[in-house]
């Protein structure tokens, strides 16, 4: 029978990485839930609600029911993109501008409502893998399987890095570090569902794991 699997953990884990491994092996929907926060942050930029250190909060609220979010199969890439009210917006919000605002945009209730209700929705045949901060804990805390993925700040910022620089961005590491904690900090210490490991979750400390053994761990604990 198919499982529920909820891949929760600190930035730049390597959490989507493994997801998506695991989602294709097993013939699985992969969801990436912070896809979805980029996305509500992004249609926040775009319409000049955050500036600089002010964030208008109400005023997104206010749009939220125009905000449209949904994920479209790409088969090339083997996964689903995400489109934001019909305009593929998957490779915009990976920008370091969009993940120094996300934490923001995440803190917000109404925000969490809405999506926490649309990942509930995917997922609710099971046969889904979804990563992201609370998925073990709010969005499917009756999930057979909880993997709670942790590394060094300076192991998560490298890959990160790497990858930012791979796509052309111009970045340099130590904003990416400290983009890494602060958005540890924001998510760990905010009022509504804070990123903590859920009890029944099994922890990869990945520091030190190549891709292939982690796609073999998180195998073995599926057929356990
Ligand atoms: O996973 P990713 O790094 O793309 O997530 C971006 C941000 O979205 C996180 O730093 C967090 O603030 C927020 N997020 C969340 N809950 C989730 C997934 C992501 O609050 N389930």
């Amino acid at each position: 029978d198919k499982i529920t699997i909820a891949i929760d953990g600190y930035s730049s884990t390597g959490k989507s990485t493994i997801a998506k491994q695991i989602a294709k092996h097993l013939g699985y929907v992969y969801v990436d839930s912070g896809a979805m926060y980029r996305a509500v942050t992004y249609y926040a930029m775009t319409k000049g609600l955050i500036h600089e250190s002010d964030f208008n909060a109400e005023a997104l609220i206010y749009q939220l029911d125009i905000v449209h979010i949904n994920f479209k199969f790409n088969s090339e890439l083997g996964f689903a993109e995400v489109y934001l009210n019909n305009q593929n917006i998957e490779k915009a919000i990976r920008t370091l501008e969009v993940s120094s605002f996300v934490s923001k945009v995440a803190a917000v209730s109404e925000v969490r409502k809405k999506l926490v209700a649309i990942q509930q929705q995917i997922g609710k045949n099971k046969g889904v893998v979804m990563d992201g901060r609370d998925i073990g804990t709010v969005v499917f805390p009756d999930a057979e399987l909880k993997i709670f993925m942790t590394a060094s700040a300076e192991t998560r910022a490298q890959r990160r890095y790497k990858e930012l620089i791979e796509r052309g961005d111009d970045v340099v590491y130590d904003s990416v570090l400290k983009n890494v904690q602060e958005r540890d900090h924001l998510d760990s210490t905010r009022k509504d569902s804070p990123l903590v490991k859920a009890d029944d979750a099994i922890e990869i400390d990945n520091s030190n794991l190549s891709l292939q053994e982690q796609f073999e761990k998180v195998l073995q604990l599926v057929s356990m």
